[in-house]
């Protein structure tokens, strides 16, 4: 099942630009407080290939 993206100007999270449309990527907890973060469509391709990498590290490890 995929979710549809809804997009919405805003402010990235990650490069702080507000002249993009932005996407929710989930809550971000910072000492016990939670907040919706947002993020634009260059960084969610970039946190994509961050996490496919990540992941294909961790399987790669010996069992
Ligand atoms: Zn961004």
């Amino acid at each position: 099942m995929t979710l549809k993206k809804i997009w919405a100007q805003g402010l990235c999270w990650l490069c702080r630009r507000t002249d993009q449309l932005v996407t929710f990527i989930g809550p971000i907890e910072v000492n016990g407080k939670r907040a919706p973060a947002f993020a634009c469509a260059d960084c969610c391709n970039w946190s994509r290939q961050y996490v496919n990498a990540y992941t294909r590290q961790l399987d790669a490890r010996p069992a």
